[in-house]
């Protein structure tokens, strides 16, 4: 059982907000939706299912609950934390429960995870994330400790010690857990677990102008997910499809293989030869500074085998993949010969050793083996093997329905007329043609206008008749668009705000209608991010969808320029490839950068990966690079 499964959340909204002016601090507008919303959104992903404890204004909480239930303490008089964790613990239908207060909307996407390894390896009943920080009056003392007890992942086995606890009158966390057995675990990103505590608080953050700490990029923020964060989100909530169709091997180029290829036969299934020349025995061959002659008694051709078997010093002249005739170890690769006339060849002692240039029978393949696992992705190659196996059908996955639309009202189509502010769609192309490279079956719907309701009837289409929707456009913060609040109606969307450039807005969740689902890869509208979010999010989970193995390949390459990057986020530059003069890979950039400039895109072969915590580049050092085009 994964993770996710063994972990309830519980949303700690119970408090008095007493430092806000007694408002209700989870419900209080943040970032275009409530504050608990937003924490919601950072929970959900990793946990079963999540519990609010809220003690005012329930039915508000529970239209942001949906489904989930919202409880009240048990214990009278705002109690505090504590008897949230309480009814929490009571609710808690898992072994786990992870807690998260509803004023911290920035907290890590893997805190389940790390709070669980280390609970795990000291036995702990309950993990707390603990940040370094520095006193604002000293700076330069030492940092200190800081526990964050709101932020904890908790057996539920230790509820009836905290009936116990609580039956004695204390209140306090850290009295409590002084009875447990606490795992500690140190994060380092402390503003992940910042909180706000007034309203004023709340305006800065809403505003997000707080000047960037200058090691980072100028629009660093804390709540932004690092790349590999989402991807990992991603590829564990997405599932390969279960089912198959048997195909002509023709037909199966690059289809997701969905069962082993057992082979029946040996390959080679004789030993052969590996060159053209003559087959001996090895034993005939001669002793140091000695030269032999050998008298060629016959020819064996591929397809037409020699059957006779040679006597001392005699040979059987031989081609490439015929078969070995009897007796013989080893092959005389013809230009090796010291003399050769019509019936008879002369060796020196040095030419070859006994069994050289042999192909033995099952050194490629032993019958009964795997010859190719599933998952698969099905290129030249493959078929090769396959048919060599003399098998001439395939099981693979079925093909992965995707269906695609542009969102955006200044979005023209092609054949249409381009009014003032207006832009033809081309995402729709990019897109198209991405999605026909990983072999999916595409559903092209157009230009969905920014309507609330046009969206609606396009999300629920695609979700009734795919497996995934593909959206550009419409999901920046901030943009007067209808998507973002449509997503979320429709489904269990997320919001992601990303640690990267281009693409810093994504959505991904599911979208339902009726009985069907689809996962959402809400992309940014830009064109140049819209490709770089397909490959980094949607390209893997689409192929893991399709049961396949991916990995995008990177290679090295020597700069030839200096490249500007600042710490805190990863950035995706286009580059083109090729050798340098001493033969090594070097990389340069393709000029103008924006994630509008989609010329930039079609000069270049490879995008540059400006790793998270890489700084500048200086020319000359090596960078990683993913290269658009693989040799097969
Ligand atoms: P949005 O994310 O919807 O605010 O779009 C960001 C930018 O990308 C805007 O300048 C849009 O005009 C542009 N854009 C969005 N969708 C497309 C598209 N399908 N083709 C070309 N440009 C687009
Ligand atoms: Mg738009």
């Amino acid at each position: 059982m994964s993770l996710k499964n063994k972990v309830t959340g519980l949303i700690l909204a119970g408090g008095r907000g007493t430092r806000m002016g007694r408002v209700d601090k989870g419900l209080q507008p943040f970032r275009g939706a409530t504050l608990v919303a937003h924490v919601l959104a950072r929970l959900a992903p990793q946990v079963a299912s999540v519990a609010i404890n809220a003690n005012r204004n329930l039915p508000q909480y529970q239209a942001v609950a949906g489904e989930s239930p919202v409880l009240p303490d048990y214990l009278d008089g705002f109690a505090g934390p504590l008897a949230g964790l309480q009814v929490g613990l009571q609710f808690c239908p898992t072994g786990l429960l992870l807690t998260a207060p509803c004023d911290s909307p920035f907290f890590p996407l893997d805190m389940a995870e790390r709070l669980h390894a280390a609970m795990e390896a000291e036995g702990a009943d309950l993990a707390m994330a603990v940040t370094m920080e520095h006193d604002p009056e000293q700076p330069e003392a030492a940092p200190f400790r800081q526990p964050h007890p709101v932020f904890s992942l908790v057996k539920s086995s230790v509820l009836p010690q905290l009936e116990t606890y609580l039956e004695t009158g204390a209140r306090r966390m850290e009295g409590f857990y002084k009875t447990l057995h606490v795992a500690e675990v140190l994060f380092d990103d402390s503003a992940a677990f910042g909180n706000i505590n007034t309203l004023e608080d709340l305006h800065h953050h809403e505003r997000s102008t707080a000047p960037a700490p200058s090691s980072r990029a100028p629009d660093a923020d804390p709540a932004a997910l690092a790349v590999e964060d989402a991807q990992r989100l991603i590829c564990a909530r997405v599932a390969p499809v279960e089912a198959t169709e048997q195909l002509s091997l023709l037909a199966a180029l690059d289809r997701v293989l969905a069962a082993d290829i057992i082979s029946p036969i040996n390959v080679p299934a004789y030993d052969n030869s590996a060159m053209d020349g003559y087959a001996l025995r090895g034993q005939d061959l001669p002793t140091e500074g000695a030269s032999a002659k050998f008298k060629t008694i016959g020819v064996a051709y591929a397809g037409h085998p020699f059957t006779q078997a040679p006597h001392a010093n005699e040979c059987v002249r031989i081609m490439t993949g015929a078969a070995i005739p009897p007796g013989c170890d080893s092959v005389l690769p013809q230009e090796l010969a010291a003399n050769i006339n019509d019936d008879d060849v002369t060796i020196t002692h040095n030419a070859i050793r006994a069994g050289a240039n042999l192909r033995r029978a099952g050194e490629d393949l032993q019958a009964g083996g795997i010859a190719i696992a599933q998952g698969k992705l099905l290129r030249p190659a493959d078929l090769g093997l396959i048919a060599s196996l003399g098998i001439g059908e395939v099981t693979v996955k079925r093909k992965l329905k995707v269906a695609f639309f542009s969102t955006g009202d200044e979005l023209r189509s092609l054949g249409e007329k381009l009014e003032d502010g207006c832009v033809y769609d081309s995402n729709r192309y990019t897109l198209f043609g991405m999605l026909q490279r990983l072999g999916c079956e595409v559903i092209d719907m157009g230009v969905v206008r920014d309507d609330p309701q046009a969206l609606e009837a396009a999300l629920r289409q695609a979700a009734a008749s795919a497996d995934a929707i593909i959206t550009s456009g419409g999901v920046s913060e901030g943009a007067a668009d209808y998507t973002r609040d449509i997503m979320a109606l429709l489904g269990d969307v997320a919001f992601w705000k990303l640690a990267m450039r281009p693409g810093r807005p994504l959505a991904f969740g599911k979208v339902q209608a009726g009985q069907d689902s689809a996962w959402l890869f809400g992309l940014p509208g830009n064109p140049v991010a819209v490709m770089v979010s397909f490959y980094l999010f949607a390209r893997p989970a689409l192929l893991r969808m399709m049961g396949a193995d991916s990995a995008l390949q990177t290679m090295q390459a020597r700069a030839t320029q200096a490249i500007r990057k600042r710490p805190g986020r990863t950035e995706y530059q286009r580059g083109i490839v090729s050798k340098s003069d001493d033969g090594t890979p070097q990389v340069r950039l393709t000029g103008a950068q924006g994630s509008g400039i989609l010329s930039s895109m079609t000069e270049a072969n490879c995008i540059v990966v400006l790793h998270h915590d890489q700084a500048n580049v200086a020319a000359g050092q090596t960078v990683d690079v993913m290269l658009f085009d693989g040799l097969v």
